[in-house]
């Protein structure tokens, strides 16, 4: 079974869409500004479709792009400007900022109740210790995918690659709260494909083109592959794809190919339910960063969901 994660998307702003709604009727609006530091192509995408996705959905949506020069003490200064301001609920850092400015530091400067990302570190411990707060936006958006596909999670077997403060430990904590027996893989793991094979649910978020064969899959696991990686050479599509000639077309148009950190046609025959790449996980992170800014607005203004 595919999981598609536009399908979910969409139901995910289908249910808030009202809830905007009602704030803009009886408060004001939600809102999320958002900082771009510098010029990263990707950075832009994701920030360009973050705020698309506000539009849709009545958000109030602000950008402050400061110059690749920008400095910690200048990011602070916006950070505590933006902390002041009653009408922004949340506010959102993109990620890499630029290599002389100290990213941990302007993270903690967030009020963590306006950090709709999840990264502070107190919402990061209240994750740790069962407590409501809000989650990091991809993990969130994992766990409604196999919630909506009714994946089961109780006394299952998931295995997490990857052990980063964004995907890696907060979706492992997040499947641990569902009562899954949950294993954290990195780099040094030994064996990984034997222990990969015991996942009755297998997440993927490494970073590495195709990595996660078939012999790391159980037979009928559900798959749930994070990774976003370029194939960017002909050489490199044809031995992924095992020389499909779509495949090479599809490069030869587009001149490179997103993948997963699983391999593509492996999973097909493998898995029992899996997420595609492009098309599985990625819509997830920008619906769950709109559910933590609509319920930041809701907590700050006193309005309960439902
Ligand atoms: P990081 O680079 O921060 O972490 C990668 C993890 O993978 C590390 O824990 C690392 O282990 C582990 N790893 C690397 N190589 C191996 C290996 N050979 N065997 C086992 N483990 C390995 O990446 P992120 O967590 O930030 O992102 C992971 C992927 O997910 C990336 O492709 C990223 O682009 C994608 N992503 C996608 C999002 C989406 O919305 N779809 C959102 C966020 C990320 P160690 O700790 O030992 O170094």
């Amino acid at each position: 079974m595919l999981l598609e994660g536009a399908r979910v998307r969409d139901q995910i702003e289908a249910e808030l869409k009202p809830r905007t709604e009602r704030l803009a009727r009886e408060r004001r609006a939600p809102g999320l500004a958002v900082i771009l530091a510098g010029h990263n192509p990707a950075s832009e995408i994701y920030v360009r479709n973050k705020v698309q996705a506000c539009q849709r959905l009545g958000i109030y949506s602000e950008k402050l792009t400061p110059p690749h020069t920008v400095t910690t003490a200048e990011l602070l200064e916006a950070v505590g400007r933006l902390n002041h301001r009653p009408e922004i609920d949340g506010i959102l850092i993109q990620l890499p900022l630029p290599p002389q400015v100290d990213s941990k530091t302007v993270l903690l400067a967030v009020d963590p109740d306006k950090d709709v990302d999840g990264f502070h570190p107190l919402n990061m411990g209240r994750l740790f210790t069962g407590r409501p707060g809000t989650r990091p936006c991809t993990p969130l958006g994992i766990l409604e995918i196999l919630r909506r596909y009714q994946i089961p999670l109780l006394g299952r077997r998931a295995v997490v690659v990857g052990r980063s403060d964004i995907v890696g430990k907060p979706v492992a904590m997040l499947l641990l709260a569902e009562h899954a027996t949950v294993t954290i893989c990195h780099s040094r793991t030994a064996d990984l494909p034997a222990v990969c094979r015991q996942a009755d649910i297998l997440v993927a978020a490494i970073g590495r083109p195709a990595m996660l064969t078939a012999d790391f899959i159980q037979e009928g696991a559900t798959v749930i592959d994070v990774g976003t990686n370029r194939l960017s050479t002909r050489e490199e599509v044809a031995q992924v794809f095992r020389g499909s000639p779509e495949k090479l077309a599809d490069f030869d148009r587009k001149g490179s190919l997103l993948i997963g950190d699983v391999h593509p046609l492996d999973v097909t025959q493998k898995a029992g339910a899996y997420t595609p790449v492009p098309g599985g996980v990625g819509p997830l992170t920008i619906a769950a960063l709109m559910l933590n800014t609509v319920e930041s607005a809701e907590r700050r203004l006193g309005l309960c969901s439902g």
